[in-house]
């Protein structure tokens, strides 16, 4: 039977030193790591990432920090300048801009993409030790799009029965992505794979775009489901595979006596008025300063807000230690400090603005007790708070103002109030009719919404991939008998809504 093997950049946990021989492990909480780590569990199989320290790997600590977790994990090592060249360079100084259509931001030094085709290679070598012909590959994200074609290179790929790769952030179009020096290359070894999935339509109808016009000999096929590319004498599949929410678990949460409290507590500190919600990572796709300057905008078009609604911003730290990100910081400060200068008065200060992150209660709290959540991201690959937001509107109330350009869009679009996240004077009219808009609508909307978020969630998203990658697992087995193809078709069936977690969610001293 085929086994699973991930790849991703980081390990579900980080292992961090606390001092001499001693290491804390953090568990890596989510939606992704809840819904792979059942399945690998299950089928047997191996997860490869990189395990949160630079340079030589403990091995007690991570045998210890891994003993219970039911399948095989193997670390990937790597130096200070391997991590800053590959992540924060080629990783985050190139592709995360290019591919949210912030060009502007990009540093195309050439030696990024050197250590980035090197780290490929250390994956791809990982992969060639524990991989078995027949297993099952499934590499994740932007940071990874070299490992295909480092594993053809070393000859590896040709023996595994699916090499998939899903990338969750959004695919430009081609206007874009042909600034990039290695435009062609990368679309080389993307085809390298033979199952590619997208988060949204719109990211394969750009990679089928970009395909069409960097790398004339690929030859294009549409098909209704899976768009099919003829390359090199291989097929490869494309699909959009929007990821979803562990639905249940936000659910269960909110209607727990706790986050009720608290989403009460949030309700009284601010009487009488409309509590909008923003909640994001501190980056610059996320249209925080836009958002902000619609809520100011708000504010001097519509006097009937002021008095009347709070903004809760919520920014968590991240990427802090680059020099663009600290600059982005001290925008958002001053936008809030501007804001609030202006508009507040002794009993009302219009943003309440939070740098960190919140535990998982208070957040919870907050999608309960906040009347709208503005979601605003100047292109995302899907946004999960948008979803998580919906599954915690328990009582089906609640207003989301959605971008156009977050994926979530396409599916929540029959609720949402979508804007452009460059047009403030269009988000401030959104702000107001959401402020007015009446229960009857608030439900109707609200509820077309949680039944998407509901039935589209995480464990939908694993099924529907490792379907699509048994179907080609089982093609590529043609002729290697009838037993070993049809395994390769149920390998996956039994994905399901597991709880229990083999890392303890807590931090633990190692
Ligand atoms: N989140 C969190 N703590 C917070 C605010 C947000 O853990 O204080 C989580 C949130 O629950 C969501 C994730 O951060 O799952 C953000 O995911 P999203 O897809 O919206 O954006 P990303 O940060 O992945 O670009």
């Amino acid at each position: 039977m085929n086994r699973l093997i991930v790849v991703s950049n980081r390990l579900p946990f980080a292992l961090d030193s606390t001092g001499e021989d001693l290491w804390t492990v953090t568990p890596a909480v989510g939606g992704l790591v809840s819904a792979i780590e059942p399945v690998l569990r299950e089928r047997g199989g191996t997860w490869i990432g990189w395990p949160g320290v630079a340079g030589e790997i403990p091995q007690e600590p991570l045998a210890k920090a891994t003993r219970n977790a039911g399948y095989k994990v193997v670390p990937v090592a790597l130096s200070e300048t391997e991590r800053a060249e590959f992540y924060y360079g080629y990783s985050n100084e190139v592709i995360w801009p290019l591919f949210h259509d912030l060009q502007n931001f990009c540093n195309f030094e050439p030696a990024y993409w050197q250590a980035y085709k090197q780290v490929n290679n250390r994956y791809a070598d990982a992969i060639g030790r524990c991989a078995q012909p027949d297993d099952f590959i499934w590499v994740h994200d932007y940071h990874l799009m070299y490992v295909a074609q480092a594993l053809r290179e070393q000859s590896v790929g040709r023996k595994l029965s699916a090499l998939t790769f899903f990338l969750h952030i959004p695919f430009p179009p081609y206007d874009i992505f042909s600034k990039l020096p290695q435009q062609q290359l990368l679309l080389h070894a993307l085809l390298q794979f033979d199952l590619l999935g997208f988060q949204a339509r719109r990211d394969v109808r750009n990679f089928i775009q970009c395909v069409r016009r960097v790398l004339l000999d690929a030859k294009i096929l549409p098909r209704r489901d899976l768009q099919l590319i003829r390359f090199e004498d291989r097929e490869i599949r494309v699909g959009y595979f929007p990821i979803g929410i562990d639905f249940d678990s936000f659910e269960n949460g909110a209607r727990s006596d706790s986050v009720e409290q608290r989403a009460q507590r949030l309700r009284v500190t601010f009487p009488g008025c409309q509590l909008i919600l923003g909640s994001d990572r501190l980056d610059y796709s996320k249209g925080i300063p836009e958002r902000l300057r619609a809520f100011r905008t708000a504010l001097e078009r519509h006097p009937e807000l002021r008095g009347r609604v709070v903004l809760i911003q919520v920014v968590v730290p991240s990427r802090v230690e680059i020099p663009r990100y600290h600059e982005f910081k001290q925008r958002i400060d001053r936008l809030v400090g501007d804001i609030n200068g202006r508009f507040s008065t002794s009993t009302w200060l219009p943003v309440q603005y939070h740098f960190r992150s919140l535990e998982r209660d208070d957040l919870l709290a907050h999608y309960r007790g906040c009347d709208i959540a503005f979601v605003t991201p100047l292109k995302d690959g899907m946004n999960l708070v948008a979803k998580e937001y919906c599954a915690c509107r328990i009582d089906s109330d609640g207003v989301l103002i959605l971008s156009q350009f977050a994926g979530a869009a396409e599916q929540l679009k029959p609720g949402a109030l979508l804007v452009n996240p460059y047009d403030v004077e269009e988000m401030a009219d959104a702000i107001l009719e959401a402020f007015r808009m009446n229960q009857a609508e608030r439900s109707t909307r609200m509820k077309r919404m949680r039944r998407i978020v509901r039935k589209e969630n995480v464990f939908w998203w694993v099924d529907s991939f490792l379907r699509a990658g048994a179907k080609i697992a089982s093609r590529s087995l043609r002729g290697v008998g009838k037993r070993r193809r049809s395994a390769a078709l149920n390998t996956f069936r039994k994905t399901g809504q597991h709880q229990d977690r083999p890392l303890d969610t807590k931090k633990a001293i190692v």
